[in-house]
């Protein structure tokens, strides 16, 4: 079992004044992490630490706090198989792709590490005696606040991009998730100075504290209630909020495609990692003309997913977090199914211990259902059937969220016109994931606001100071 501690201005402790946690194997139920629960005053005294500590690691040369990320990275490379194992105990993924996330971390850390330095600001035109710049500079001290969908990929962006543009930090990772972020503070801390990096540990209620503090940025990742609570107390505070929230992204399956590729895509982006993605596919519409087809093999895709424990290698799909989440994509289903959906795979609470999910295929749903409409972050494949692309497109467009949509198709008329009308940060044609390094995206509606990953994250944690020079005037002026 995992005795997590706290990080605070350079100390690890584990004191528990405000009583424990305990994270359970969503596995098997079994007890995996025991997580002290930050009080007030220990919020209180990881900012005051983080504020102190800014003004050094902020003068401190970017090649040098860079050459720190570097020796970060290879020694959670290094220790990757315990993270993954940390992981895959707590949130329940299958350990490969666990793997596969603490290696996605290990890049961006690595990719910050490379372009924080070589980052510029501009000069300006200004006059002949005078030097004119616009140069970035840390914000100061963000608040990191994190999920525990891909705790440590996740957490290796915020944190990396903080802490290479200068900033000191203060963790809070997800409750559910907290020895991963804490193993990951743990390999972090060893190349930092003292109170660069705090960690604190708890629920709900410490992040809310922690982003009601004076600090100058709270980076959240997280679901959109969340992300609406943390940017009002940004409004009493006055720090910048960062949020990359909850998405309900839609496939469209266009007449023209192949109907068998179209459900191996749908599928892949509906039930990887039990649909606990931010950017899965959580509603789909298909034409007509390919609709039984697809289904079909969407169906018999989403049967022969194999479900068991992340820890066993031929396990594909994981249980969800943990019961409460169950419920939650249990009674989603439930509801559509009342409102008239058909079910046509899965759809059942398995018995046994853990909170497993089957993959699920409904049809026949509707706009109105909460399954279309709302987050289900579950491994469920809703399916609506439509008349013409442009019904597609209007349906697609028409949710509170706008993280990402999925379009696939054969025609360059339809590719264009969804790129340019779908109202989301991101679009992908004919690939459910995909995308060349280096990308980043803003967010709309009720997905956030920022960008909250890839380069630009450098420039949403750095303010531009404006520097206006020349030599002082009245008599002998000059330098
Ligand atoms: P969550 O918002 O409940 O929790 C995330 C973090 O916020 C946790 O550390 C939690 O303790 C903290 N928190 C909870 N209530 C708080 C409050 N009132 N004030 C401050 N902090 C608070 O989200 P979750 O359930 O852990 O994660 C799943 C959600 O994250 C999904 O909605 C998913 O779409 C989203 N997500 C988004 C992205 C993205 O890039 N857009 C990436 C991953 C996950």
């Amino acid at each position: 079992m995992y005795q997590v501690q706290q990080l605070i201005g350079g100390v690890w402790d584990g004191s528990g004044d405000a009583g424990w946690l305990t994270v359970v194997d969503p596995a098997d139920g079994s007890p995996v992490s025991r997580v002290p629960v930050a009080t007030d005053a220990e919020v209180e005294s990881a900012v005051k630490a983080a504020r102190a500590v800014a003004p050094s690691w902020a003068r401190t040369a970017p090649a040098e706090r860079a050459e720190a990320l570097r020796r970060a990275a290879d020694t959670i490379e290094a220790n990757a198989d315990r993270l993954a194992e940390a992981e895959t105990a707590e949130m329940g993924r299958p350990l490969a792709a666990a793997r596969s996330g603490i290696q996605a971390g290990v890049s961006t850390l690595r990719q910050y590490a490379e372009l924080a330095p070589v980052r510029g600001g501009r000069s300006l035109a200004g006059g002949a005696d005078a030097i004119d710049l616009m140069v970035p500079q840390p914000r100061g001290v963000v608040a990191a606040i994190t999920p525990w969908n891909d705790p440590v990929s996740v957490s290796c962006g915020l944190l990396g991009a903080a802490l290479a543009t200068g900033n000191t930090v203060v963790y809070k990772p997800s409750e559910r998730s907290t020895a991963s972020g804490w193993l990951l503070a743990r390999l972090l801390d060893e190349h930092l100075p003292a109170g660069v990096l705090s960690m604190l540990t708890g629920d709900g209620p410490v992040g809310a504290t922690l982003a009601g503090q004076e600090v100058d940025v709270v980076a959240h990742v997280g679901s959109t209630a969340t992300g609406r609570s943390i940017a009002a107390a940004c409004a009493r505070s006055g720090a910048k909020a960062l949020l990359e929230n909850g998405g309900s992204d839609p496939l469209i399956v266009d007449a023209d495609v192949d109907p068998r590729w179209a459900a191996e895509q749908a599928a892949i982006g509906a039930f990887t990692n039990a649909g606990q993605l931010c950017v899965s596919v959580e509603r789909i519409y298909v034409l007509r003309p390919v609709a039984s087809r697809f289904l079909a093999g969407l169906v018999e895709r989403a049967e022969a997913l194999r479900l068991g424990p992340g820890r066993d290698p031929l396990s594909e799909v994981g249980p969800l977090v943990d019961r409460r989440q169950r419920d939650h994509v249990h009674g989603q289903v439930g509801a559509a199914v009342a409102a008239g959906a058909s079910l046509l795979t899965g759809g059942s609470v398995p018995d046994g211990p853990g909170s497993f999910y089957p993959p699920t295929v409904l049809a026949e749903c509707t706009d109105e259902m909460a399954v279309m409409w709302e987050e289900t972050f579950g491994p469920v494949a809703p399916v609506m059937v439509v008349d013409s692309f442009d019904e597609a497109l209007s349906r697609a467009s028409h949710s509170p969220y706008g993280l990402a949509a999925t379009v696939l198709t054969g025609s360059m008329n339809h590719a264009q016109r969804a790129w340019r009308e779908l109202p989301v940060g991101t679009v992908k044609i004919n690939a459910v994931f995909g995308g060349a390094p280096g990308g980043a995206a803003e967010p709309r509606g009720g997905s956030g606001q920022g960008f909250g990953y890839g380069p630009e994250l450098l420039d949403e944690l750095s303010a531009t100071k404006m520097v206006h020079i020349e030599g002082p005037g009245g008599e002998g002026g000059r330098w």
